[in-house]
């Protein structure tokens, strides 16, 4: 009988490797370790939890403890993994009162990332709040449920600690709230925070909101918060946070203002911590550096998901973009790889959809020039805005599309788009041509969906194909 598939770490990249191993081979012993009590959670639908859009903490749960012990994973939650020991391929795992070790024949790294607050000092006052954990988004959902609607039921079917949540529903809702950090999650909760009618000031250090998203989008999403009522201080860095026991003020480059409540949301980092001292490498981006099936560079011990990069389809070098379907895919092919045959985890192509208000929002590949220049590629862009339906049909709602391309070879690098109806989606036909080393004439005459509630003949994409296609030409 083979040593056991041990897993650190019990979300999306981690379950989704035991489940799958377990599957391949019934008879290999798998045990997952999760140092809290959370598992198998959505953190990407926190912040409509938050917003009262998803009625139920539980809500946002895939599997229970049981789900997962009943595909024959031996689960154990409240375990934290202190050390890996390659020679002896053994784990120190620790429950906070008992410290012991466990053999595995094969390791998974799968622990994710946590969210940044440094170098903002004050972050530790009371109210002040990240997106990066489950508890945090209950405490959030109760401080913002007025007394009078209190519920306990909020938060079926989940692990709140009541004790540290209810509090929360004694208080007064708070009136004004600063989000710091205008990326994905900072976007996000200002959707939610203006849910519940909260005057709301987003920070963002640079001049637009989700920079990754690239100028276009950027100023559409910038005028979709002013519309609903966000107050933004673009180009402005927020120093520090006042207060004595709860959060009272922000202090910001642009002035200071009275708050009750701060969400910062300023960029995440790996946890990695756990392999610093095994000969495991790390690449540029701090995450750990994998091969094309997972393994890491020490013998038997893979990583997936937010701690660990993966190849960028556009560039191929190692890049680290850290989101749910490819920590999900890339446990999937670990747990292939552990328990049958090998199975690469599959490239990345950087694609993102975000929603503001009604502003739907999507990007793939490679969209900043200076970056697409290191990589070796000579870029051009053009922006296009065109009908997402029929001119004539209801619902036809104007959608902006920038295509970015390498003018030598006409090889398509990325784009962005954004509009009302149903944009974010779209996007996904473009993901599919980077991954295929598409040039933009290929894509000019790919044959996409055309009907009238849907789209108008010439797709917004295509129409972007073309005109890009002119330019890559001249
Ligand atoms: C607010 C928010 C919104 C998001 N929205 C989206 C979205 O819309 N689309 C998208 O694609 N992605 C989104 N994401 C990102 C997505 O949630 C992550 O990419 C995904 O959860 C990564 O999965 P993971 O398994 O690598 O890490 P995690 O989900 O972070 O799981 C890692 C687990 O490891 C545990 N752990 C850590 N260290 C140890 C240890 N030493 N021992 C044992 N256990 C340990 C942690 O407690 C955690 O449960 C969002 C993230 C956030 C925070």
């Amino acid at each position: 009988m083979s040593e056991p598939f041990v897993v650190a770490g019990g979300d999306a990249a981690g379950l989704s490797a035991a489940s799958k191993c377990k599957r391949e081979d019934p008879d290999r012993e798998v045990i997952v370790y999760e140092k809290g009590d959370w598992i198998s959670y959505a953190h990407c639908g926190m912040p409509y939890y938050v917003k009262g859009e998803v009625d139920s903490i539980g809500d946002l749960l895939s599997l229970s403890p049981a789900e997962v012990r009943d595909r024959g994973i031996d689960l154990h939650r409240n375990h934290e993994v202190l050390s890996v020991d390659p020679d002896s391929q053994t784990v120190r795992v620790t429950t906070g009162e008992d410290t012991f070790e466990q053999s595995y024949g094969d390791l998974l790294v799968a622990t994710g990332a946590r969210a940044l607050t440094a170098p903002i000092e004050g972050t530790e006052l009371d109210d002040v709040f990240t997106m990066h954990h489950m508890h945090s988004a209950a405490a959030l959902r109760a401080f913002l449920t007025p007394p009078e609607e209190a519920d306990d039921s909020i938060f079926d079917a989940g692990y709140v600690d009541l004790d540290e949540v209810s509090p929360y529903f004694e208080r007064e809702p708070p009136e004004t709230v600063a989000i710091v950090g205008g990326g994905y999650v900072g976007v996000e909760m200002a959707e939610a925070f203006r849910g519940w009618d909260l005057e709301t000031h987003l920070y963002q250090r640079s001049g637009q909101p989700a920079p990754p998203f690239g100028a276009a989008v950027g100023e559409a999403i910038t005028d979709t918060l002013r519309e609903a009522g966000v107050e933004l201080h673009l180009d402005t860095v927020v120093e520090s946070l006042e207060g004595t026991e709860g959060v009272e003020q922000v202090l910001a480059e642009d002035g200071t203002l009275d708050v009750d409540c701060v969400l910062v949301g300023i960029g995440i980092r790996p946890n990695t911590e756990l392999v610093a001292d095994t000969g495991v490498e790390f690449g540029e981006s701090g995450a750990i550096a994998i091969d094309d099936y997972g393994r890491t560079a020490v013998d038997n011990v893979y990583a997936a998901g937010d701690c660990a990069e993966k190849v960028h389809t556009v560039t191929g070098d190692p890049d680290w973009v850290p989101l749910g379907l490819t920590a999900n895919r890339a446990g999937r092919a670990i747990g292939q790889t552990v328990g049958g045959e090998p199975e690469p985890i599959g490239e990345i192509a950087g694609t993102a959809v975000i929603k503001a208000f009604e502003l739907e929002c999507g990007r793939t590949g490679i969209i900043d020039h200076d970056r697409a220049r290191k990589a070796g590629f000579d870029p051009v862009s053009e922006t296009i805005t065109a009908g997402s339906r029929s001119g004539y049909y209801p619902g036809n709602e104007a959608t902006t599309v920038t295509l970015t391309a390498d003018r030598k070879s006409g090889r398509l690098l990325g784009g962005t788009i954004n509009g009302e109806d149903r944009a974010a989606v779209r996007i996904n036909s473009l993901a599919g041509a980077l991954h295929e080393g598409t040039t933009v004439g290929e894509f000019e005459r790919y044959d996409l969906a055309y009907a009238p509630p849907f789209s108008p003949v010439w797709d917004p994409l295509l129409v972007a194909a073309k005109v890009l296609n002119g330019t890559v030409e001249q």
